[in-house]
């Protein structure tokens, strides 16, 4: 074990890994979407109106979601992400918590979440075996905030996010898509956030995925341009990676608790490091985000298939992994927004 510099531990060769793709990356890592359902409308993610929602038999049932993340532990994945849409919105989201706490191989469980909901929530979430969140705020000025999410109060945000770091989620990671014109005037305000909080705050590229997802080169930032607008504040310094699978560059202010990242997935492809497999809330596969190839698992699950089929089915996904993406420039992956992926 190895511990990074959020003090989170990392089985570098765990004995029996199966999940292992063509090109010798080893799959660790399932992102679960709980629902495509969500409680905002960013304007990058989703479309205001008109969106034809899952029903209740379309997407997995608890039992299946967590049959899939025990076969899928037994075949090498340690670390699960809950994510969504937004998963606090799902009911008995907190026993599901739980229930894949209590999954042995996985020793890293994180969740994804918009933040609304989770004043009310976080105590449940962590009592339920859950330590490490990424919030999503895009904006630290209320207008904005309402503009970008569409409907969103960020006080409401904000006090999830303060609850949060009450009861003692570490590490807490921000995320932040930056969008030129609406909060990249904002970006050394959020770095600030990690001076004096240990807040990993994280600048995500936006990314074209999804037909409505209003993505324009003109409102693209790349990350390199960000970092420079902060170092004019003051001098971001390198934080040595433990963890080589993660899409983040860091960096930190001399003496701050916190660390500011860049994710890059336009400027600097991470394929090479990429780990992930996610299972969307209608029961498929996919082994890249930007490529549309699925394969279904929930046929198999309400087929009578035994756990030797649905191993089998797991693998074959994580073979098909592509090596890579293209140039993302475009509409990446026109069929599914990030909502109804997982992100
Ligand atoms: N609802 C939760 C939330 O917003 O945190 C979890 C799901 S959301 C799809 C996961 C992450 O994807 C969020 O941090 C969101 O900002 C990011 N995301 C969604 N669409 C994106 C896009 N087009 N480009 C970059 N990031 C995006
Ligand atoms: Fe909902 Fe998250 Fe998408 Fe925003 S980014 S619309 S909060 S799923």
């Amino acid at each position: 074990m190895t511990k990074d510099y959020c003090g989170i531990e990392h089985d570098k060769n765990p004995e029996g890994v199966k999940a292992t793709d063509k090109f010798a990356r080893r799959i660790n890592y399932l992102r679960v979407s709980v629902t495509d359902r969500c409680n905002l409308r960013c304007f990058y993610c989703m479309p205001e109106n008109g969106i034809c929602q899952l029903n209740h038999k379309q997407i997995l049932r608890y039992e299946e979601l967590l049959r899939v993340i025990r076969i899928s532990s037994e075949n090498g994945i340690d670390k699960v992400r809950i994510t969504g849409g937004e998963p606090l919105v799902r009911k008995g989201i907190i026993d599901f918590i739980k229930d894949v706490a209590k999954i042995k191989a996985i020793n890293d469980l994180t969740l994804t979440t918009n933040g609304i909901m989770l004043a009310d929530m976080a105590k449940d979430i962590f009592d339920a075996g859950l330590k490490r969140l990424n919030i999503s705020i895009d904006s630290l000025k209320e207008r904005t905030y309402s503009k970008i999410t569409r409907s969103g109060y960020l006080k409401k945000v904000l006090a999830g996010l303060q609850k949060a770091y009450e009861v003692g989620f570490h590490p807490i990671k921000i995320n932040v898509v930056v969008i030129r014109g609406l909060n990249d005037d904002e970006v050394t305000d959020f770095a600030k956030m990690t001076q004096e909080r240990p807040y990993c705050v994280r600048f995500i590229e936006y990314m074209p995925i999804g037909d409505k997802n209003n993505w324009d080169k003109k409102l693209f930032v790349p990350s390199l341009e960000i970092r420079s607008k902060i170092n004019r504040y003051k001098q971001l310094e390198p934080v040595t990676k433990t963890d080589k699978s993660s899409p983040s560059s860091d960096y930190k202010f001399a003496g701050a608790p916190g660390t500011v990242g860049f994710i890059s997935p336009l400027s600097k492809h991470f394929c090479l490091m990429c780990n992930r497999l996610r299972l969307t809330a209608d029961g498929k596969l996919r082994s890249c985000l930007f490529s549309e190839n699925e394969v279904d698992i929930k046929d198999a699950l309400r087929s009578g298939k035994d756990d030797e089929h649905i191993s089998k089915i797991i693998l074959d996904s994580i073979s098909g992994k592509p090596e890579g993406h293209e140039k993302l420039s475009e509409s990446a992956n026109k069929k599914r927004s990030m909502y109804s992926i997982g992100g």
